[in-house]
């Protein structure tokens, strides 16, 4: 198994603007390969990140500028079965306005890092978004420079949680913003894009190995994504993208949720369920947010408090 050194809490005030970090790592999961491609890190506001958390906190995991901006990534995970080449979330795509892409410090380089992790777009046969936010799908089309969208991957199957279309076609004040429709609709349309059904606490495998599970309170369908080489309920190695639940390893305390959750009360609880599993599995946890540390192994600290493991 290869892994990066793992992330230091330092660094941001925006890092070198050229460094092209396009592949965040690569490692195995028993006969699966995984390489964890990134869209390029972005910036948003600490205190939005770390909700209700006291800044003298979280500042020490996670420096902030003169703007009060943390620095994030954005982990499209690539997992290779043998059979299926399946891309997990496709970072924030090429569609915001000017304005956001400045606000974030957008770089829209996924299509930079396939080509680097030498996998073409064209092989990716499954694309899984946990939810629909436009920060986990917004390579799922590519707008041209005469403003049509088409499919990234022309030859995948996509899936994401039907209740999330329906939130993001209602643009409620809370969240609108977070909703970009050419994201979905046009696969939705064309019938590319399966719609789930799953509840709670359920999980539906997609194909063998790899299933979604439904982890509420970000949104009220974010999905988790297993990974079990083997497949799923085999006992063989086995990750888990936990997604927004857990964004990074600086969000492991389960109280440490977001200001941007909808529901933070089971986002606690959600984590703890979690955790349950994960840690005494020793499940390998990727985060969809952590440009340092991509995927770590959890362990509990002689306070109970959930950490990456050490190595
Ligand atoms: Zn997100």
């Amino acid at each position: 198994m290869t892994s990066l050194s793992p992330g230091t809490a330092g660094r941001h005030p925006a890092e070198r603007a050229d460094s092209a970090e396009l592949v965040r790592g690569r490692t195995t999961l028993g006969d699966y390969e995984l390489t964890i491609l990134s869209d390029g890190f972005y910036l948003l506001d600490g205190g939005a990140m770390f909700g209700v958390v006291p800044k003298t906190l979280w500042q020490k995991r996670a420096p902030a500028d003169a703007e009060n901006r943390i620095l994030l990534g954005l982990n499209t995970v690539i997992v290779r079965t043998g059979r299926h080449t399946v891309a997990i979330e496709t970072g924030i795509g090429n569609k915001l306005s000017n304005k956001l892409r400045a606000i974030y410090a957008a770089k829209q380089q996924l299509p930079r890092a396939f080509a680097a992790a030498g996998i073409r777009p064209e092989e990716v046969d499954i694309v899984i978004n946990s939810h629909l936010h436009f920060d986990h799908c917004g390579w799922n089309t590519t707008k041209s420079s005469d403003g049509r969208v088409a499919p990234t991957f022309p030859n995948a199957r996509y899936f994401a949680h039907r209740g999330e279309v329906a939130h993001g076609h209602l643009q409620l004040e809370r969240d609108a913003v977070s909703y970009i429709s050419d994201n979905y609709d046009p696969l939705v349309a064309s019938g590319q894009m399966t719609l789930l059904d799953t509840e709670p606490g359920e999980t539906t495998p997609i194909v063998p190995g790899i299933a979604v599970e439904c982890f509420p309170g970000h949104t009220a369908q974010l999905l988790g994504i297993h990974i079990e080489s083997g497949g799923i309920g085999s006992g063989g190695p086995h990750a888990c993208y936990i997604s927004d639940l857990i964004p990074t390893s600086a969000h492991l305390d389960p109280t440490w949720v977001m200001g941007y959750d909808l529901d933070p009360v089971t986002c606690i609880a959600e984590r703890k369920r979690f955790y349950a599993r994960a840690v005494p599995e020793q499940w390998l946890v990727l985060f969809t947010h952590d440009h340092h540390t991509p995927y770590a192994h959890i362990a509990v600290n002689d306070r109970g408090k959930p950490v990456v493991a050490e190595r």
